[in-house]
């Protein structure tokens, strides 16, 4: 009894030298939970926030990935057991692309403290299997001039074909060399009382070169899990884009959500990733105070990130089979690529490419112009030939041919193989 009695007291000895005196620290609270919600979380209250969690924990690191114009941060946050087993899912969250919607935001943020300081083995067993990446402000000088563009007016979410901006870039750089199975996108919304007013809306990848498992995947994600937890919480929800009729529920216009590939809800699938962009409505509904709605917001996008978790710990098998068979697909270099249309909303014969080349030839000219942009976006290239035949065949001609809305340059299509 003495000796197991020493021993004990030896390892705790031994534990207590081991652990470093800050881990044993509060953990940090953000700026809106020390406000209760009357104040969004100032960027130096954010910078300190992370500084502490990533001192604090060992699951946690935090790195810079770039510097906007007006000279912030943009940076990933990586939350997983240090000592990684071999295939892990990962998880990417994008928070507050549009610099005038924080709540996502300040939901990211606590997320990333609460997973890094959680103790209970079920935590634990999530993030041993689960990678989760956070890009905690994706818009950083839009969030500090409360504007929905950046500091050059530019709207990120329409950035992601053309990569103009440095966050558009930064964003491709970091879906391109992380290549998350899950890419989850929070935003805000504006209601429209009783057509459009939800808590919460979401929607998946409705751009037609999405996998179609990757894409049931998706919806699953939203219909089986996201909407459950935000519902079993006490949110309303519903699909973003689709007004409905207060009295039947049933759709009677859509105002938004469509399939174009510059939104990253769409590049998501194009990219082989499981996307879901969710929505908070901004609005109080009823007269209640500022701050007690902001916690609304808030809250309900934490309901919803619930069932994120939810999906990637019980279909964490099923997840990686869609994403891992997606990118292997365009090597097989069959099927059609569509220049428009979306799930649904079926496209023109026009959009449809029926029979696509076997890649474009660029000029030098034209491949000075765009190299930097396939690098990022993780196309592959011969010299000035981009084949279609690579896990991102789909995006060569949204990239490359002259029929698709938004191409970077109209390559000449090569079509003798
Ligand atoms: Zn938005």
């Amino acid at each position: 009894m003495i000796r197991a009695l020493t021993l004990t007291a030896a390892a705790l000895a031994a534990s207590l030298v081991a652990v470093p005196a800050h881990a044993a620290d509060t953990p940090p609270r953000t700026g809106f939970e020390e406000s209760d919600g009357a104040r969004w979380t100032s960027q130096p209250e954010e910078q300190d926030f992370l500084a502490a969690v990533d001192r604090a924990s060992s699951r946690v690191s935090v790195a810079r990935i770039g510097t906007t114009k007006q000279d912030r941060p943009l940076q990933l946050v990586r939350i997983g057991a240090r000592h990684a087993p071999h295939a892990r899912n990962k998880v990417l969250l994008v928070c507050s692309q549009h610099g005038d919607e924080p709540s996502g935001r300040e939901a990211c943020l606590t997320t990333i403290r609460d997973l890094a300081y959680a103790k209970d083995e079920r935590t634990r067993r999530f993030l041993d299997r689960t990678t989760v990446l956070v890009v905690p402000t994706a818009n950083p000088d839009g969030r500090a001039a409360d504007t929905r563009g950046n500091s050059d007016g530019v709207d990120i979410n329409r950035d992601h074909i053309a990569l103009k901006t440095t966050e558009g870039r930064t964003l491709a750089a970091v879906i391109r060399d992380q290549r998350p199975d899950v890419i989850y996108d929070l935003h805000e919304y504006g209601a429209t009382p009783r057509y459009y007013d939800k808590d919460l809306f979401d929607l998946w990848p409705r751009n037609l070169n999405t996998d179609t498992a990757v894409h049931d995947e998706a919806e699953t994600l939203s219909q089986a899990y996201v909407r459950p937890a935000a519902q079993g919480a006490g949110y309303s929800t519903g699909t973003y884009g689709i007004w409905t009729d207060p009295v039947t529920g049933e759709p009677i216009r859509q105002v938004a959500g469509d399939g174009q590939e510059r939104i990253l809800r769409n590049m998501s699938g194009i990219k082989h990733s499981v996307g879901l962009l969710i929505e908070s409505r901004v609005e109080p509904l009823t007269d209640v105070a500022e701050a007690v709605n902001n916690r609304r917001r808030v809250n309900s996008q934490l309901a919803a990130l619930k069932g994120l978790s939810g999906f990637t710990d019980e279909r964490r098998g099923r997840i990686e089979a869609a994403t891992g068979k997606a990118r292997l697909e365009g090597y097989a270099d069959t099927g059609p690529v569509y220049v428009g249309g979306a799930d649904n909303d079926p496209p023109e014969p026009a959009e449809v490419i029926q029979d696509p080349p076997c890649g474009y030839r660029l000029t030098p000219e034209q491949y000075t112009e765009v190299k930097d942009e396939l690098a990022l976006h993780g196309v592959t290239t011969r010299g000035t030939y981009v084949p279609l035949r690579q896990s991102l065949r789909a995006l060569v001609p949204l990239l490359l041919d002259e029929r698709a809305p938004y191409h970077l340059a109209a390559g000449e299509p090569v079509t003798d193989c």
